[in-house]
């Protein structure tokens, strides 16, 4: 990002903008993710802020790195542009395809009006998101994640065999995990059935503990995915349940759950949870912890 930038930055110096990288990674931080897709957002994002921008405005744009879980890190930036701004009513809109706010014939910037549809696209892709904030006549503030995984350098050398996301993705079918997806809720069902199916896992479903409880009883499940809040009996329970009955004791159970605070997190690995999941669930944060419990359990196979 800070060649693009290098780049980017010969831009803005022939509008007279002052622009300004900055990036707080440590040096020797490696990651894995999809390059030319993250350049290809940056790219455009670094490209409309200047674009926007009138000559002697400012353009700051600063990159770090958020750990998630394990070796899942957020890739943030964020773009800061003392440009034309965006109104309200404009800023809705905005990431449809093909928009433009002034598309007249006399506009002053060249475009399609497609680079930031691809780009929120893009970045959703990449288990992100895109959060823009504006104000007309002052600037504009575009901020985006994406999600990247942690590589060791040593492993590198060592463990070239490290899972591409291809791989991850074909990973249901060459390696088939048995799956119980606990939810109650008929929307987030649909959300984590669509996302199952996308990383071509099997599964099965219960819609409340008291059925997860049952189904476990009588199958052997590789992971349960357990929602936290559900009527009759909730996850943590459910949970509690589980883990009392013989041999279920090493068991995955990856809690999902709409709250974020610690306490909440504190409950569910004390109900015996091995992981928590915070809704919403993104496909790639998904598909990295099922990869890293996958692992898990296939050495434990080997033995
Ligand atoms: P275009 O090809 O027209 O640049 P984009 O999809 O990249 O298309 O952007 C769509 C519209 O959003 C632009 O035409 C512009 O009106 C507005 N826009 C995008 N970025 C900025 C920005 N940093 N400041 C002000 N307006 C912006």
């Amino acid at each position: 990002l800070e060649n693009q930038a290098q780049i980017l930055s010969g831009l803005a110096n022939k509008k007279d903008i002052a622009f300004n990288f900055q990036s707080d990674s440590k040096q020797d931080f490696l990651a894995q993710g999809d390059k030319v897709k993250i350049n290809q957002i940056f790219l455009n994002l670094v490209g409309n802020a200047i674009k926007f921008t009138p000559e002697k405005g400012k353009v700051d744009v600063s990159v770090g790195l958020e750990q998630i879980s394990g070796d899942a890190y957020f890739i943030n930036c964020k773009i800061i542009d003392t440009g034309i701004g965006i109104s309200d009513e404009h800023l809705e809109k905005l990431s449809e395809p093909f928009y433009q706010i002034d598309s007249s014939a006399t506009r002053n910037y060249q475009g399609t009006g497609l680079g930031l549809a691809i780009a929120k696209k893009l970045i959703e892709l990449l288990g992100g998101d895109l959060v823009i904030s504006s104000e007309k006549g002052i600037g504009s503030v575009f901020e985006f994640s994406v999600l990247v995984k942690k590589v060791e350098k040593d492993s590198l050398k060592i463990d070239k065999k490290e899972l591409s996301w291809a791989e991850v993705k074909e990973m249901g079918e060459t390696h088939p995990l048995k799956i119980l997806l606990t939810e109650d809720n008929d929307l987030n069902l649909q959300l984590m059935k669509l996302m199952l199916n996308q990383l071509g896992f099997q599964y099965e479903v219960a819609r409340n503990g008291e059925e997860a409880v049952e189904k476990v009883k009588e199958q052997d499940f590789d992971i349960v995915l357990m929602d936290v809040q559900m009527p009759i009996m909730n996850g943590l329970e459910a949970t509690d349940e589980i883990r009392k009955l013989p041999k279920k004791r090493d068991l995955v159970i990856i809690g999902l759950s709409a709250n974020v605070f610690d306490e909440d997190q504190m409950k569910a690995i004390e109900s015996g949870m091995d992981d928590y999941l915070t809704k919403p669930i993104r496909l790639a944060v998904l598909a990295e912890r099922l990869e890293h419990y996958y692992k898990k359990i296939i050495e434990k196979r080997k033995k």
